[in-house]
């Protein structure tokens, strides 16, 4: 299928690797040029040159921590006049909920609310002058269904919902449409992560661990970040300008929920 939007412009936060770098590859593929951004220079340089070399697109790096006011102005400055924003940064630590101090949550707030908030309000208006737009914030299967150890994301994603879910019914009618894809487990650096964590917690294997992870998801393994990126390129498409404000869970099924 022809995404209908060869030659715009893409910034895709956080995407040296993983869910990020998904986006990034669909969206090229698609024809889009590109502005990367990655705190390590040497993994978004290696993942610029590979995307150049693949798909022929244009591409602008920009090493910066994104979830700082300095990082993202940097970001910000390379990315004006962009017609796609893909929000993404780390995820947040897990815990205990009667551990997280103020200091936890304004961090956590920072990163996945008010930084992908503040990335809209700055690229926002220049797409609704040109009267199209689209904005895919990477959020998690955790705003539908809390996983109890990761509260701090609970939180902090469930508050850019909220705002998502006002704001793209505000600025649907300048022909731009913001949505979230809410991951479940994907096989990248984050689930390694996650993973290590049950492995010292339970003094199980790492192929245990992800043996039962898998498991407990009707498609009995990990998502991959290809498919992510396709469907975040599908909702940057011309064919997706009448979903608007929509979670659309990629969890291989499982959050076990009628609708
Ligand atoms: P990942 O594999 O750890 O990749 C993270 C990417 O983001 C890397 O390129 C990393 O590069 C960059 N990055 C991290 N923090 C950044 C920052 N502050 N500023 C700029 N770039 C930053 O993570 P992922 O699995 O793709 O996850 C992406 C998001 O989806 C995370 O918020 C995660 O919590 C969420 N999520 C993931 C899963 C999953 O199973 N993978 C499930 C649910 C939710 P540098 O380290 O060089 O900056």
């Amino acid at each position: 299928m022809d995404l209908g939007i060869r030659g715009k412009r893409a910034l895709v936060c956080a995407s040296s690797k993983g869910l990020g770098r998904g986006c990034a590859e669909a969206l090229a593929e698609a024809g889009v040029d590109l502005v990367l951004n990655a705190r390590g220079s040497e993994a978004l340089e290696a993942a610029a040159a590979d995307i150049r070399a693949k798909w022929q697109v244009g591409v602008v790096t920009v090493a910066a921590d994104i979830t700082t006011d300095e990082g993202r102005a940097r970001v910000l400055d390379a990315a004006q006049g962009v017609d796609i924003l893909v929000t993404n940064a780390g995820g947040p630590p897990p815990g205990m909920w009667h551990d997280w101090s103020r200091d936890d949550f304004i961090k956590a707030l920072d990163a996945n609310m008010l930084t992908p908030i503040a990335l809209m309000q700055a690229l926002m208006p220049a797409m609704m002058e040109r009267g199209w737009g689209r904005v895919v914030n990477i959020t998690s299967q955790s705003v539908k269904a809390p996983i109890g150890q990761l509260g701090l994301s609970n939180t902090a994603r469930t508050g850019l919902t909220g705002f998502v879910a006002g704001t793209a019914r505000q600025v649907a009618e300048k022909g731009i449409t913001i949505n979230n894809l809410l991951p479940g487990i994907h096989d990248t650096d984050r689930a390694v992560s996650l993973d290590s964590g049950v492995v010292k917690a339970e003094g199980i294997s790492m192929e245990e661990a992800r043996k039962r992870r898998a498991a407990g998801i009707p498609a009995r393994r990990y998502g991959t970040a290809a498919e992510f990126g396709a469907a975040c390129a599908f909702l940057c498409s011309m064919h997706a300008g009448f979903i608007v404000g929509q979670n659309i869970l990629l969890d291989g099924g499982a959050t076990n929920a009628t609708i």
